[in-house]
């Protein structure tokens, strides 16, 4: 997925100060979470027409280089186009990501969970979190099948959150486990949170 919405700090800075006046600022801007955004691929089987890596802007992206630059980043976002159409590649990813820096936070986006159930769900296994999306009324059929799921295997807890575009109707009660994020609408140019860089693979 390429939507550009970052993931809600951890941490509230403004909250902290007030219960500890004496903390340095700095402290919280040098210990910024520091990620590194990553298309790992720019194929997707939808075609939405504000899709960010469509814009002139996404076509020149910096190369990620050496995958031993994840040792840079606390956290990496793997995105794309859609990274689930190869779960293998995906994987393989993932395990070396971890392998270089086993402390990096790591969340996928997807918004393909249709027929993709068991790859998505490994997937989730391996990852600190994952971001879905709700592109359409139709997407959601797919989605409570997912979150029925998840209500019943032994899953450690995870990041997840649930982007939904303004255009799906939604008329299901989405457990807590998500962390919505609704009524979305594309946004030109794609704005990345500050702390995030983005990358190709
Ligand atoms: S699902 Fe994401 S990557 Fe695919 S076309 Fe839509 S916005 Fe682009």
């Amino acid at each position: 997925m390429s939507i550009r919405n970052g993931y809600p700090s951890a941490w509230d800075p403004p909250s902290l100060i007030r219960v500890f006046p004496s903390f340095p600022l700095n402290y919280f801007i040098s210990h910024r979470m520091k990620t590194a955004r990553i298309i790992i691929t720019y194929e997707c089987p939808r075609s939405c027409k504000g899709c960010c890596n469509k814009q002139d802007q996404f076509k020149h992206i910096q190369s990620f280089g050496a995958l031993e630059h994840v040792r840079e980043f606390d956290q990496v976002i793997l995105t794309g186009g859609e990274p689930l159409l190869d779960p293998k590649r995906l994987i393989e990813l993932i395990s070396l990501i971890k392998h270089l820096n086993p402390t990096v936070e790591i969340i996928v986006y997807s918004a393909l969970y249709r027929d993709n159930l068991a790859a998505l769900l490994t997937v989730l296994y391996l990852v600190d979190g994952l971001t879905l999306t709700i592109h359409e009324t139709k997407d959601i059929i797919d989605f409570v099948r997912l979150d029925d799921i998840l209500g019943v295997v032994n899953m450690p807890k995870k990041k997840l959150r649930l982007n939904i575009f303004k255009q799906a109707l939604i008329c299901k009660l989405v457990s807590p486990r998500w962390d919505i994020k609704d009524n979305i609408e594309w946004i030109d140019n794609c704005p990345l949170p500050e702390n995030e860089t983005l990358f190709k693979l």
